[in-house]
């Protein structure tokens, strides 16, 4: 196969701004499909709202675009119908981390099978670039002209405290890395979290002053170091796996209780 098997190439080119990482983050996944050689109707890939949760539109596999914050929830529905599908869950950090904050915790907490990959641009960049729940403290955004004054979710951190089995952390310049946590996080077996930082140039570098779609990609490679090398109190975020364990998944489990219960056998 090649990746242009799982890009639904009529498609392109994207509605995306130019400079926006989405585009970079679809390719590493196409990527990973295609180097784990899973066939196209063994895929479902599971869309929220916002520019990220079009990304459903550019890929050949089943597809369900759903509501805002509520990707997850969805892909627990089709997870639990077929065990045996590979669910990925493509939210942007207001879809994931506000609207479905909740849904991203719980299903960590329970373990369930599935790949939720969250592209991490710190802004709602669909509706006008209002600052969301990964925005630095002092950025500015529509909705914080004067700097923002609140602190930001290490939302990494989050999943891997909710429960989740593997969690890693990478950027739209590490793309070999990215492609890497990708295939580990669809063969974990549990449930995976891949927090990918990326530029958002039209809005949150707009309204940061942060230059060009490239000025913000080496911008975003400096904040980062390997989490070998990272240290607490540092003042760079920690990239690569960042939790790796071995737990029951939620569906194998929930077959335990209907065998216990006397029903039928999920498997
Ligand atoms: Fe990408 Fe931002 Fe443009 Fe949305 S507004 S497509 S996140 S660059």
């Amino acid at each position: 196969m090649s990746i242009f098997n799982y890009i639904n190439e009529a498609k392109l080119p994207t509605f995306w701004c130019s400079g926006c990482g989405h585009g970079v983050i679809i390719k590493a996944l196409a990527d990973a499909f295609d180097q784990l050689e899973l066939a196209l109707n063994e895929i479902v890939v599971v869309t929220g709202i916002g520019c990220f949760g079009r990304s459903d539109d550019y890929f050949m596999t089943n597809a369900l675009h759903t509501l805002h914050g509520r990707a997850i929830a969805y892909a627990t529905g089709v997870k639990l119908a077929n065990p045996e599908l590979t669910v990925v869950a493509l939210m942007g950090d207001g879809d994931a981390a506000s609207i479905g904050g909740n849904h991203l915790i719980h299903a960590a907490r329970r373990n369930l099978g599935i790949l939720a990959l969250c592209a991490n641009n710190r802004n709602y960049g669909m509706t006008g670039g209002q600052y969301s729940p990964t925005s630095q403290f002092g950025d500015r955004s529509s909705t914080s002209r004067y700097g923002l004054p609140e602190s930001s979710f290490d939302l990494s951190a989050l999943v891997q405290a909710a429960g989740a089995s593997f969690v890693a952390r990478t950027t739209v310049f590490h793309y070999k890395n990215l492609v890497k946590y990708l295939k580990k996080g669809i063969n974990k077996g549990g449930f995976a979290f891949v927090e990918v930082m990326e530029p958002c140039p039209t809005m949150y570098g707009k309204f940061n002053q942060l230059g060009s779609a490239g000025d913000m990609v080496q911008q975003i490679r400096d904040e980062v170091v390997p989490v070998s090398r990272w240290k607490p109190g540092s003042d760079k975020s920690p990239i690569g796996i960042l939790c790796e364990r071995d737990m029951q998944e939620y569906c194998r489990a929930y077959d335990d209780v209907i065998r216990k219960a006397g029903g039928f056998d999920g498997d």
